[in-house]
């Protein structure tokens, strides 16, 4: 129906989330009306986080070095760790200004259905950060969904067993059950922080 190129770029558009075949289209359509400037900017922004932006060595949150912001922060409070699945998770965390310490990002959450097991998961990374001492409390940040629960459940059950004199918490309920942590107010989840709960 559409010249190759334009095609390619609806096809490419749609395999966005949340975009269906009508929206790609008509992205398409505004990308082709703009002006080559702004246009090669959104590619060459694509094309840079590609080649710059990895995974930080120690907690796997998004760096453009061998080590994020937050761990190359010496103010940051070594001791406490903030399990996260998604390094979107980091940023409404750190938008409370409740929590000072270090993250470690798993990259997802436990789905056996879904084929996502412990070793698709950073979760032998974690062991080895907290086996390496020096950690007083893990605080287990997996979202309120079902699978969240089940991962922090999974890890909480591990670091007893491993290192019984690490405390392990959990975000305080009053986040939306079901709900991502990135769509939680600040509010909400800063009090969820600071009522954190033993598991
Ligand atoms: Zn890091």
């Amino acid at each position: 129906m559409y010249a190759p190129p334009v095609q390619r770029l609806i096809t490419e558009l749609g395999k966005l989330p949340g975009i269906g075949q009508r929206t790609a289209q008509r992205l398409a359509f505004h990308i082709l009306r703009t002006d080559a400037e702004d246009a090669l900017g959104l590619a060459d922004a694509i094309r840079e986080v590609k080649e710059r932006i990895r995974l930080c060595e120690v907690c796997f949150n998004l760096a453009d070095e061998p080590r994020c912001r937050i761990c190359q922060d010496e103010r940051r409070d070594t001791e406490l760790i903030c399990v996260v699945e998604e390094p979107g998770d980091v940023i409404p965390m750190e938008r409370t200004h409740e929590y000072r310490g270090r993250y470690h990002v798993l990259g997802g959450a436990l789905s056996p259905i879904d084929g996502v097991d412990p070793e698709d998961l950073k979760i032998a990374e974690l062991y080895a950060r907290v086996d390496a001492g020096g950690v007083r409390e893990v605080v287990l940040a997996t979202n309120p969904t079902t699978t969240g629960e089940a991962t922090a459940l999974h890890i909480a059950a591990a670091l007893r067993e491993r290192s019984p004199d690490v405390a392990v918490t959990r975000l305080a309920s009053g986040l939306p059950v079901g709900a991502d942590l990135e769509y939680a107010d600040e509010v909400t989840l800063g009090k969820a922080l600071v009522g954190r709960r033993a598991l």
